[in-house]
């Protein structure tokens, strides 16, 4: 049984001040700090002048190392998880552990860490310190609807982009995804072939000093990064029909 808590802490995306209170405050209270990189974290500590032993967690980090993490916890271990910029879980790593350490609380087993089994995992193990998240700052400034909304991720790197694009173009949501530096141009490219008359938001580098905000067809955004600045980090989002 747990005895430590995991609190899964949100950290800014870009604009060091865009960090909540509570997460300040849980970050200097914990034991340790769960870091996706630990120098990027290190970076954002030494700016709060919040001194704590970190351990690296990422998307490849063995059954070892979760176990290792679990037993923390059962040894009355409070842990913080942040990742590179924005809320852990999404499009980031925290759900494998997570879903880990429940099941882990839920079985009598102790080793057993891939158990099926659910129903009696406790509740308060895992505690949410919510903040900043890219789709949500770009969904908000859209001006779409957002009653409702498809979020998809990164788009496929090779031969299941087609398929992908072709989906979207189907869905009547809004629709928000992340794209790199590296595909914004193709990416684009493929918008204006499958979703030729969707109005589009393309937010880049949210929250610092070089935010820019592109707004028309896909056609009319693609000549517009084409000529400004194409480097960064972004986030698309698609009007609803
Ligand atoms: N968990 C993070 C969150 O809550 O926003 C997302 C992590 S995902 C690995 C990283 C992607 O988020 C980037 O490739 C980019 O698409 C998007 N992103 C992160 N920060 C951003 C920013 N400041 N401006 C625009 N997009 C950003």
């Amino acid at each position: 049984m747990n005895k430590g808590k995991l609190f899964v802490v949100a950290t800014p995306i870009g604009n060091l001040k865009d960090i909540t209170m509570r997460a300040l405050e849980t970050l200097r209270s914990v034991d340790y700090i769960l870091c996706e990189d630990t120098r990027v974290t290190k970076k954002l500590l030494t700016h709060y002048q919040i001194s704590k032993p970190t351990i690296s967690y990422h998307h490849h980090s063995s059954e070892s190392k979760i176990k290792e993490i679990a037993k923390l916890l059962e040894d009355g271990k409070n842990l913080a998880i942040v990742t590179d910029a924005g809320t852990p879980g999404i499009s980031d790593p925290g759900n494998r552990l997570i879903s880990i350490i429940l099941k882990r609380d839920s079985s009598n087993d102790k080793d057993e860490i891939a158990s099926p089994r659910y129903g009696v995992a406790r509740n308060d193990t895992i505690i949410p310190i919510p903040g900043s998240c890219a789709v949500i700052a770009a969904l908000s400034i859209s001006g779409f609807p957002t009653d409702k909304f498809y979020f998809a991720g990164f788009p496929p790197h090779k031969n299941k982009r087609q398929k992908f694009f072709k989906e979207l173009a189907e869905m009547e949501e809004t629709i928000v995804f992340y794209e790199s530096t590296h595909r914004i141009i193709k990416t684009f490219s493929e918008l204006q072939t499958f979703l030729p008359q969707r109005e589009i938001m393309l937010a880049r580098e949210l929250t610092k000093q070089f935010e820019t905000i592109y707004r028309g067809t896909a056609e009319q955004v693609l000549e517009k990064i084409k000529k400004g600045p194409s480097k960064g980090e972004f986030v698309v989002v698609i009007r609803s029909i």
